[in-house]
Order: structure tokens, then C-alpha cells, then sequence
């Protein structure tokens, strides 16, 4: 009892309020009051004929499918949650996102029969500066939901971006060839693998990382991202 009335002593003082609209949560909100998580800007990709995060993996004849939770507008909700996660080291939003993300689409990857999820990886230095591959904290709470297994040591990212974006156009598309690597590759074996950024922009990254996990066994290949821009 007494705990309780000295959390709410300290909610008073220091209360948890709504990442996007400020207002204070009540009980059974977390991070986001309830109007603005019914107001989040949900894609619905996946059940369009044309999906358009799937425009550029067309040459990919293994992927089959792509999930989308919002759109990314500037100062928009994904971009604040999602700030969080990444420049605030915030890694419970990376969980939460993942969580309500699964939510969204758990009835779809059930029906693909997706058994695995994969986090495209940052290079190493990226992720021990960060301290976590915030792809892989959103992977967590897609298999908090789904129980879908997290494969988390099949790709490897080989080169850390920062030596690449001096270089031009034509230069960084024959680098990005190189840019992932697979390990532990008997695991991917007649697999169906959602494979998950955080946010898909051009395409180009998770399209290069798509094309090297279909070098292997792996039957079908879906991707997923938090948020997009297209
Ligand atoms: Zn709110």
C-alpha cells in the first residue's frame, strides 16, 4: 500500500506523460496516451495490391511480402518514438514499438507462416557506440507477442557507413554489395524470415541486406520496418 501511494507521490512530481502530445498517462498507458496511439498514422501496406516497400526488391523473386507499422512524417510520432530509441537510448521504446508492431500484424505473419526474424545489423563500432542494435530491441517484442524466433547472429554488417557516404552515387551501390555477410548459415534452411529495420527509406539497405540472406537456403523472405517514408 504504501508503495503504491509513494508511486503516485512521485508521479505527481515527476509525471509520465504522452511522447507526443505531453498529457499525462493514466494507468495502463505506456509512453503514448491512448488518443495519440489511436491516431497513429498506420500504413496498411500490406494489404495493398501494390505494396510500395516492395518496389525495390522486385528483382528479389524471394520476397514475398512487406510489413510497414506507420508512416514517417517529419516531427511526426514515428520519428519522435523512434528518436527516442535511437539518440536517447531509450531501448524500452524499441521493445514497446515492436510489441504494438506485432500487434498490428500478428494475424499476417501467422497466415505466412513466418518462422523466424531476422534485425538487419549494424556494424559493430555503430552498435557499441549506441550500446544495442535498436532493429533488435524491436525484434524482442515482435517475439514477446508472436514467439516467433529472433535469429540474431546470421548477418553480420561488414562495413560501417560513414566510409561510404563521401563517395559517389555510383561508387556507394558497388560498395553496398559488400556491406552484409552471412553467418550460421545452416539455420536459414527452408526458412520464412521477416527481416526488420527500424525504418525504410529508398529501400536500398534492406533491399541489398534481402538479396544477401536469398544466397542462402531460406525459402521466403518478408521484410518489416517501423516506419517508412514512401
Ligand atoms: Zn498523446
Amino acid at each position: 500500500m504504501i508503495k503504491k501511494y509513494w508511486k503516485d507521490f512521485l508521479s505527481l512530481i515527476y509525471p509520465n506523460v504522452c511522447y507526443n502530445c505531453e498529457v499525462a498517462l493514466v494507468e495502463g498507458e505506456e509512453k503514448i496516451c491512448l488518443r495519440c496511439f489511436r491516431d497513429f498514422p498506420l500504413t496498411h501496406y500490406h494489404e495493398m495490391e501494390s505494396n510500395p516497400l516492395l518496389q525495390s526488391t522486385s528483382g528479389n523473386l524471394k520476397v514475398k511480402g512487406a510489413f510497414c507499422y506507420m508512416k514517417f512524417n517529419k516531427a511526426g510520432i514515428a520519428q519522435k518514438l523512434l528518436h527516442e530509441l535511437k539518440y536517447k537510448n531509450n531501448a524500452s521504446v524499441g521493445l514497446l514499438l515492436g510489441e504494438w508492431f506485432a500487434n498490428y500484424i500478428k494475424e499476417d505473419l501467422l497466415a505466412a507462416d513466418i518462422d523466424a526474424i531476422i534485425p538487419v545489423p549494424l556494424h559493430k563500432n555503430k552498435q557499441r557506440k549506441r550500446g544495442y542494435n535498436q532493429s533488435e530491441v524491436i525484434t524482442r517484442g515482435l517475439n514477446k507477442v508472436t514467439g516467433i524466433e529472433v535469429l540474431n547472429d546470421v548477418m553480420i554488417r561488414t562495413k560501417n557507413v560513414s566510409s561510404q557516404t563521401k563517395k559517389g552515387k555510383v561508387d556507394r551501390w558497388q560498395n553496398v554489395d559488400a556491406l552484409y555477410m552471412l553467418e550460421n548459415v545452416k539455420v536459414l534452411d527452408g526458412r520464412r524470415v521477416l527481416l526488420l529495420d527500424d525504418v525504410i527509406t529508398t529501400g536500398a539497405t534492406i533491399g541489398t541486406a534481402a538479396e544477401v540472406l536469398a544466397e542462402s537456403e531460406v525459402q521466403e523472405i518478408y521484410l518489416g520496418c517501423i516506419a517508412s517514408g514512401k
